[in-house]
C-alpha cells in the first residue's frame, strides 16, 4: 500500500491522507472515492507519496478509484492550486468546483461519448419530395446525404428539434464517436480589409505566437476589437490551435458565436451558466481532446481543458462579472493571465473602457498597448450632450429637447435608446399622507414596485410581497409610486409616442428563455424603434440601428462613497453611449442631468473616457488605492451586529502591528443589513502584495479555532472589485 493525498471539497484548510494499493496508484489529477467520516466523497489525487503523512495505522483505504487518466490535467492543477493559494480559497472546494457536475457526482467520462449522425437504410432510401414541406428537415437530410456530421458540427446548423423530428421517422441515426482534434482549414475566409490600427495590433499579437505576452488592446466603442480577434483566431486555428474567448455576460455569448460561425467553417462551441449538465459535459470533453477550435464562455470557461491552446481573449476586459462575488471570488482576467503564462500563449484584453488596473500594467510595460482610437466605419465616436434639468418642466423624466431629439429620430426611421438603470416600475411605493416608504424588512434598503408581476420586490435578497393597501405607519390608502423604473418608462413612452414599437432590456423583460434573443433580434431589424433598458444596454451589444442614446438618469451614481464609483460610472456611460451611431450614420447622446457642472460628468464629456482614466489614476496614486496599493476585505455576516464588529477587531487585533499593512475598519457595510444579516468588514491596504499574503495565511490558521467564527459567516476577498 502507498499513500496519496487527496484534496477534498470540504471548507477545511487541511489535506487528507488516505491508502490506495501501490499496483492501480491513480495518477495526480484523478478522482476518487474516499471514507470521510460517515460519508463518502469524490476527491481529486492531489500527490502520490506525500512526504510526510499521518500514522500509517490511522489511514482509511480509498474506495474506488474513478479514473485511469487524469480529469483534472497537469495544467489545470497548477492553475487551481494558484488560484486556491492566491485567493486563500480551499484547495478541495476550488478543484472540484472547476468540474462540471457530472463530474462533481462522479460520472465516467466514457459513458459520455459524443454522439455522431447518419442516415439509416430507410434514410438513405429517401423520396426528398416526402420532406418538401419541411424546409428544414429536407436541408439536414441533404447535409447527412453529403456526409456523417458530429453532433456539435449539426447543432451548429440545425436545431434540436428537427433533428428529433428525423429521427422520430427513422431516417437518421446516432452512433459513438471517439472525439478527435478539429482539423485545421486548409484556406481561411478574408476578413476586413484592416485599418492600419487594426492591422498593428494583428501584427503584433501574432508575432508572440508560441509565448506567453499580454496585450491590452484599448478601442474605443466601433473601433472594430471583434474584427481584430477574428483576424488573430484565423492564424491559431489554421495551426490546428485552439482558442479561448471569454466575455462578461451570457447573453453575449450567442451574438459573438453568430458572428464567429460567419467567419469560421470550425466547431465552435459556447459555455456559459444556461448550458444543461451533459452540454457542460460535452464541451468540457470537446475542448479537452481538441475537437473545438474556439470556445467562448464566461468567466469559469476559464477551468476549461484544452489540448492545444494557443491564445486567450478576454472581451470587455473591465467588466465587472468577470469577478465572481460569493465564494471562490476569482478575476477571471486575472487567473486568466496567470493561465496563459502556464501555457506559454498570448492573451489578449480588450475594451473600449479598460479598467485602471490594466491601464496601469499598460503603463508599466507588464501589457503590450494597442490602441484602436477611432471607429472602424469612419464615423466619429458621438459626442455627449449634456441636458441641464434643473428648473425644467420634465415629461416622464424628459426634457423637452430630448423629447425634440426623440421625436426627429424616428421619423427618420431611425432608433433611439434610452438608459435607466432601475428596473422595475417604481424604486418605491410611497404614502402621499405622511411620505412613508415600502422597506425591505430583512434588509436596509426599499423595495422595488413591480406592476406587471404585483408585487413589492427587494432587489439585494430578492425577497417579494403582495402590494399593501395601506400605509403602514399611518394606515392611509394614498399609495403612490415614487420614482421611475425601466417598466414604468416604457409604459410613458407608449403613451408618448403609441405607434411606435418599444423594446425594453432588463434582467424582468429578459428572463424568459429565448426572450433576449427574440429582443436582439427585434433591435436588429431596420424601422424605428424605441429601446429602453438598464445597463444590459452597455455590454458589447453591437445594435447598427441606433442614432440616439438619451441616458435618462445617473445622479443617482454621481455622488457614492465606494473609490471604484467614478470609473464604474465612467465605464457605463461610455460604453452606453458606444451604442450610438455604429452602422451607417454619425451618433448622438443625450445626457440629461440636475448636476451639469459634476467634475466626472465634464471630465467624461470634453476629455472622453482615456483622459478620465490617467487623472483617476493620478488620484488612485495620490490617495494610495489600488491599483497603488493592495486590497484584501473581509466580510462579516450576522443576525446579531456585535458578532460581526467584535470578530473583525480580533481579526484586525491579530495583524495591526503588522509593518506596512493598514488596515480600515471595521466599518459597517455600505448595505448594512442584507437578508436579515447585518454586515461588516474589514479593509486590509498594502504596497506590498506578499505582505497581505502572509498575514492572510497566519490569520486564517488561527481564527479558524476561535468560537466567535462559527458565529459569523465570513468571506475574505483578494483584490475586491465591489466593496458594498
Ligand atoms: P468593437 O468590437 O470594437 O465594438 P466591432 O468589431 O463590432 O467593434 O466593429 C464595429 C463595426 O465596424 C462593425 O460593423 C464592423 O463590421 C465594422 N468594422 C470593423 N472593422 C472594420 C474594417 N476594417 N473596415 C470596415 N468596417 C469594419
Ligand atoms: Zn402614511
Ligand atoms: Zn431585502
Amino acid at each position: 500500500m502507498i499513500v496519496i493525498r487527496v484534496a477534498l471539497p470540504v471548507p477545511i484548510r487541511q489535506h487528507f491522507d488516505y491508502l490506495v494499493s501501490e499496483l492501480t496508484a491513480p495518477a495526480v489529477g484523478c478522482r476518487v472515492l474516499v471514507p470521510f467520516g460517515s460519508r463518502k466523497l469524490i476527491g481529486i489525487v492531489w500527490q502520490v507519496s506525500p512526504d510526510s503523512s499521518f500514522a500509517l495505522d490511522k489511514l482509511k483505504t480509498v474506495i474506488e478509484i474513478i479514473d485511469p487518466q487524469p480529469v483534472l490535467p497537469p495544467i489545470l492543477c497548477s492553475l487551481l492550486s494558484f488560484a486556491a493559494d492566491y485567493y486563500h480559497y480551499p484547495l478541495g472546494e476550488v478543484l472540484i468546483s472547476a468540474l462540471p457536475a457530472l463530474l462533481r457526482e462522479g460520472r465516467n467520462l466514457a459513458d459520455y461519448q459524443p454522439l455522431a449522425y447518419r442516415l439509416t437504410e430507410k434514410g438513405k432510401a429517401l423520396d426528398s419530395n416526402q420532406l418538401r414541406r419541411a424546409k428544414q428537415q429536407l436541408a439536414l437530410w441533404q447535409a447527412l446525404e453529403q456526409s456523417d456530421l458530429t453532433e456539435s458540427m449539426l447543432l451548429q446548423q440545425f436545431s434540436r428539434a428537427i433533428l428529433n423530428q428525423l429521427i422520430k421517422k427513422e431516417l437518421v441515426e446516432s452512433y459513438p464517436v471517439a472525439p478527435s482534434p478539429f482539423v485545421a482549414p486548409t484556406r481561411l475566409a478574408a476578413g476586413l480589409q484592416l485599418t492600419p490600427n487594426q492591422a498593428l495590433a494583428v501584427t503584433a499579437i501574432n508575432q508572440a505566437k508560441g509565448r506567453f505576452e499580454r496585450f491590452l488592446i484599448e478601442g474605443v466603442t466601433g473601433s472594430g476589437k471583434t474584427e481584430v480577434y477574428l483576424q488573430c483566431i484565423a492564424q491559431y486555428v489554421i495551426t490546428q490551435q485552439q482558442v479561448l474567448v471569454i466575455v462578461p455576460e451570457i447573453g453575449l455569448t450567442p451574438q459573438t458565436l453568430a458572428r464567429f460561425q460567419a467567419r469560421f467553417e470550425l466547431p465552435i462551441l459556447c459555455w456559459h451558466s444556461a448550458l444543461t449538465d451533459s452540454e457542460r459535459l460535452h464541451c468540457w470533453q470537446q475542448a479537452a481532446t481538441g475537437a473545438a477550435a474556439v470556445i467562448i464562455g464566461t468567466r469559469s470557461a476559464l477551468f476549461l481543458p484544452f489540448k492545444q491552446l494557443g491564445l486567450i481573449i478576454i472581451d470587455e476586459e473591465h467588466d465587472q462579472s468577470l469577478k465572481q462575488q460569493d465564494g471562490f471570488s476569482y478575476h477571471a482576467r486575472d487567473l486568466a493571465i496567470k493561465r496563459a503564462a502556464i501555457e506559454h500563449c498570448p492573451i489578449v484584453l480588450g475594451s473600449a473602457t479598460p479598467s485602471l488596473e490594466s491601464l496601469y500594467n499598460a503603463d508599466n510595460k507588464r501589457f503590450i498597448h494597442l490602441a484602436l482610437p477611432d471607429r472602424a466605419t469612419g464615423y466619429k465616436v458621438p459626442d455627449f450632450t449634456l441636458v441641464d434639468l434643473k428648473q425644467q418642466v420634465l415629461q416622464f423624466g424628459l426634457a423637452d429637447i430630448s423629447l425634440a431629439h426623440i421625436r426627429k429620430q424616428l421619423s427618420l426611421g431611425q432608433q433611439v435608446m434610452l438608459f435607466l438603470n432601475r428596473r422595475g416600475f417604481a424604486p418605491a411605493l410611497s404614502c402621499q399622507e405622511c411620505g412613508w416608504l415600502t422597506e425591505c424588512h430583512r434588509c436596509s434598503a426599499f423595495t422595488t414596485y413591480h406592476k406587471q408581476s404585483r408585487q413589492l420586490i427587494c432587489h439585494h435578497c430578492g425577497a417579494s410581497k403582495a402590494i399593501p393597501r395601506q400605509c403602514g405607519d399611518c394606515g392611509s390608502t394614498q399609495l403612490v409610486p415614487l420614482g421611475q423604473g425601466t417598466e414604468q418608462l416604457e409604459q410613458n413612452l407608449q403613451t408618448l409616442f403609441p405607434d411606435t414599437a418599444i423594446t425594453r432590456l432588463d434582467r424582468d423583460s429578459t428572463r424568459r428563455k429565448g426572450a433576449l434573443n427574440s429582443a436582439l433580434d427585434d433591435i436588429n431589424s431596420p424601422g424605428a424603434r424605441l429601446i429602453v433598458g438598464t445597463q444590459m444596454l452597455a455590454k458589447g451589444h453591437h445594435f447598427p440601428n441606433v442614432s440616439l442614446v438619451v441616458i435618462v438618469d445617473v445622479d443617482g451614481a454621481l455622488y457614492s462613497s465606494d473609490f471604484r464609483a467614478p470609473e464604474q460610472l465612467a465605464q457605463l456611460l461610455t460604453q452606453v453611449a458606444g451604442r450610438a451611431g455604429r452602422g451607417g450614420s454619425q451618433g448622438r447622446v443625450l445626457l440629461q442631468t440636475h448636476y451639469p457642472e459634476h467634475n466626472l460628468l465634464q471630465d467624461i464629456i470634453h476629455n472622453g473616457y482615456a483622459a478620465f482614466a490617467r487623472s483617476a489614476l493620478l488620484e488612485r496614486k495620490h490617495t494610495q488605492l489600488p491599483p497603488y496599493q493592495y486590497l484584501a476585505l473581509f466580510r462579516a455576516e450576522a443576525h446579531n451586529s456585535e458578532h460581526c464588529q467584535q470578530w473583525l477587531n480580533q481579526v484586525a487585533g491579530l495583524i495591526n502591528k503588522t509593518p506596512q499593512l493598514q488596515l480600515l475598519g471595521p466599518i459597517p457595510s455600505p448595505l448594512e443589513r442584507r437578508a436579515g444579516k447585518y454586515r461588516w468588514q474589514l479593509q486590509l491596504y498594502s504596497a506590498n502584495r506578499s505582505i497581505i499574503h502572509t498575514a492572510l495565511t497566519s490569520l486564517l490558521n488561527e481564527f479558524m479555532a476561535w468560537p466567535l467564527t462559527r458565529k459569523v459567516k465570513w468571506q475574505l476577498d483578494v483584490d475586491p472589485i465591489d466593496l458594498s
